[in-house]
């Protein structure tokens, strides 16, 4: 049942015609506002309200490769050069204080084919949680950078720490309303679960949990001692 349709706890107050009337006011936004529009509608919303897309199918097994927090100076090049050797293109969900930081390395990573994903500018939990709008502005500023260096804005956004436990309806529907695919990760390596996860654990974490399935995102990290997480891809 649509929430909407509810009746209102408020009934003693408000006739039901006048919610009815009410309910015709705030109506869904409309399908396909096209990325990067952001139309704003009353929020938090009590229920999800996402845009109809549509994908690409895949056929059989596929695997993406993830790597959240770069780019940074002494594993990005490393993790650049395996992925050439072994021709794999892979996607880096980017940190804005670190593309100020290594622009020149971020370049490369653009220039080398792979897919940008915003992972917002600032990767600091008690600002971007603060609230929805918080976490888009600073996705924004994100992506302005992004775009004053590679001439593209990524549509593609990891929120810090995932979604679980950080967002509720509000955060979905105003990221998508900005135009935003947001994704996690099915399969997780790992390799930050402490400073240095040896090679070998990263390489057993993904392929025991990648085993049942189809479509698989694997979350990597590319950042200060994360030399493993490079090795673990040779
Ligand atoms: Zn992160």
């Amino acid at each position: 049942m649509d929430p909407r349709e509810e009746p209102s706890p408020d009934l003693g107050q408000v006739a039901e015609g006048d919610q009815k009337e009410d309910d015709k006011q705030t109506p869904v936004p409309p399908a396909g506002g096209g990325h990067g529009v952001y139309q704003p509608r009353p929020y938090p919303a009590d229920h999800l309200v996402l845009q109809p897309r549509s994908y690409q199918k895949t056929e059989g097994k596929i695997a993406y490769l993830t790597f959240d927090d770069g780019p940074s100076p002494n594993v990005t090049p490393q993790i650049l050069q395996i992925l050439k050797e072994k021709q794999v293109p892979a996607t880096f969900f980017v940190i804005g204080t670190n593309i100020e930081k290594n622009s020149g390395i971020f370049l490369d990573v653009y220039k080398a084919g792979h897919a940008i994903g915003n992972h917002t500018y600032s990767h600091k939990y008690s600002e971007i949680y603060t609230g929805p709008e918080a976490l888009l502005a600073d996705v924004e500023k994100n992506g302005r950078l992004i775009e004053q260096i590679t001439g593209l804005r990524p549509v593609i956004m990891r929120t810090p720490g995932g979604t679980a436990f950080h967002f509720n309806y509000s955060y979905f529907n105003l990221m998508d309303q900005a135009g935003y695919l947001v994704y996690d990760w099915n399969v997780s390596s790992q390799d930050a679960t402490k400073d240095k996860v040896p090679k070998e654990e990263i390489v057993r974490n993904v392929l025991q949990q990648a085993l049942k399935k189809d479509k698989i995102i694997v979350l990597m990290h590319d950042g200060k001692n994360k030399d493993t997480t490079a090795e673990a891809l040779a």
